[in-house]
């Protein structure tokens, strides 16, 4: 994983005036303990027209904040993936909010006694977000926070000025401080944030950042979930068709330029299909791009720091003998370029000592691993940290089973890369080092729920039962 980033900005909130809106909203709360759903609905409904209303503004700003992203594709990757969490959370939301009946133990059901499960609002929930989805990473988890009738005070990324004041911007046209307030800043003020004493906090970020949130959230004992990242491997399995496999390799690849915590970071691919796969990766770039510098489908890198980090990246793997293929369809000079584009790269046959093969990539370079028996492939994964995403493509039953049984990953998708992230009824989350915790439709809202446990009692179970636990004890 990379280091935590460098803050650039001032540090705007102090610890205390922070700690000022978490009393606001807590005040506010115990006026509103339970919010009904229509609240519920009508906070949604508004998330809903901001991003509706200002969808080309925030396209823009994240285009300006990159130097250059893909307008089209923030449309795709961050106001369409933040709309639909939003419809499905309004859509579900008073079917959510029912009580569940539970079965007591036996015979105290017979006797009339009653269970159930009530979710409650956990009350604020704290909300750290990256750089690389800047408004999907906010508006997503709202979907689920305030679906669950909480108050959310968000510290968006220092990396996305632009976008992030516009947010900031937003939301305070549209809620109160006391239902959502943004707070500005960088490492510094994430880190007074977290000391915060929240009732949960997400934080989604880097897994080097992660453990100060861990540390800085135990000292109040705040539950947290933790969205990060990782090395998550593409499979090419004996039977798969190359091409299809290839295609959505370099499609996670080229989105965002790769800056996407669900990229296949490296592939395995079974050592009969490679210059398969490196063929037709290559013929997949040239159908999505005749050029690279100034195409506008195709997105910069967010600042110099990580240009050089991927750069270094593949210098050290050339450098330690690996084979290097770099995309350049138009043969452009990219030495002096006003922002940060990267060349898509192929790394053939890294060894495991490269820097390659052991942090996350998080920009376009795919190593490409060859292997023999599948076995190669379950071990290879388990030499790494667990991953955040995992990608088989194949219809071999075994090897399926294999990938499946074997191997433990946040979430898998089988012919196809990301899509398991896409589905509003799957929970998403990581394990391990890729996170703890999950979101997304009914399991985000129960994620930021209290599961209420109720016992009701009944007089006969009291009087027949329930008193015969009281001293002075008998032989019955
Ligand atoms: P980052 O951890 O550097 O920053 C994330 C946020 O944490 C920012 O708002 C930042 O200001 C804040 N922060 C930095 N230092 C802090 C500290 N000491 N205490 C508290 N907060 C602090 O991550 P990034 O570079 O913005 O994002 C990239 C990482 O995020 C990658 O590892 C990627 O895989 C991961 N990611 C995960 C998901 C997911 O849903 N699982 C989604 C996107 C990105």
């Amino acid at each position: 994983m990379y280091e935590a980033s460098n803050t650039q900005v001032s540090e705007a909130h102090s610890s205390q005036s922070m700690q000022q809106i978490l009393e606001l909203q807590r005040q506010s709360l115990y006026q509103e303990a339970f919010p009904c759903a229509e609240v519920r609905i009508d906070r949604l409904a508004r998330l809903l027209q901001i991003l509706r209303e200002n969808k080309f503004d925030l396209c823009e700003a994240m285009s300006d904040d990159f130097g250059h992203r893909s307008i089209q594709q923030s449309r795709i990757t961050d106001i369409g993936a933040s709309i639909e969490p939003i419809k499905h959370a309004i859509k579900h939301v008073k079917a959510w909010m029912k009580n569940e009946s539970r079965k007591t133990i036996f015979p105290l059901g017979l006797m009339g006694a009653r269970a159930r499960v009530e979710y409650q609002p956990l009350g604020i929930v704290g909300c750290i977000s990256p750089w690389n989805f800047p408004t999907q990473l906010i508006f997503g988890p709202l979907a689920g926070i305030l679906a669950a009738g909480n108050r959310v005070m968000i510290k968006p990324s220092e990396f996305t000025p632009v976008t992030s004041n516009l947010i900031e911007q937003l939301l305070a046209e549209n809620f109160a401080q006391e239902e959502i307030a943004v707070i500005q800043g960088g490492a510094e003020t994430g880190a007074a944030f977290s000391r915060l004493p929240f009732d949960h906090l997400l934080f989604t970020g880097a897994k080097s950042v992660a453990t100060h949130i861990l540390t800085a959230a135990a000292e109040n004992l705040v539950p947290v979930t933790l969205e990060l990242g990782g090395k998550s491997p593409l499979i090419v399995g004996s039977d798969a068709e190359v091409n299809t496999a290839a295609a959505c390799a370099m499609l996670g690849k080229i989105m965002n330029a790769g800056q996407l915590c669900l990229a296949p970071d490296y592939a395995l691919v079974a050592e009969d299909k490679l210059n398969e796969f490196v063929v037709k990766a290559q013929q997949n770039l040239q159908m999505m791009y005749q050029d690279l510098l100034n195409n506008p489908d195709y997105s910069s890198i967010i600042n110099q720091r990580h240009y050089q980090r991927l750069t270094d990246l593949v210098n050290d793997a050339r450098e330690k003998g690996a084979e290097i293929i770099e995309f350049n369809p138009a043969n452009e000079d990219f030495s002096n370029q006003p922002h940060y584009r990267f060349l898509p790269t192929l790394i053939l046959n890294p060894t495991n000592d490269m820097l390659v093969m052991q942090e996350e990539i998080f920009g376009p370079i795919l190593p490409v691993k060859s292997y023999q028996k599948f076995e190669e492939v379950i071990a290879c994964i388990h030499q790494l940290p667990r991953p955040l995403g995992l990608y088989y493509f194949g219809h071999n039953k075994t090897e399926i089973d294999q990938v499946l049984k074997r191997t433990v990953s946040g979430g898998v998708t089988i012919n196809d890369v990301l899509m398991h992230a896409a589905q509003d009824d799957l929970p998403f989350g990581g394990v391990g080092a890729s996170g703890m915790g999950a979101y997304h439709g009914f399991d985000g809202f129960k994620n930021f729920s209290h599961a209420k446990a109720i016992y009701f009692q009944s007089k006969s179970v009291y009087n027949f039962v329930a008193k015969q636990m009281r001293p002075p004890y008998k032989k019955s």
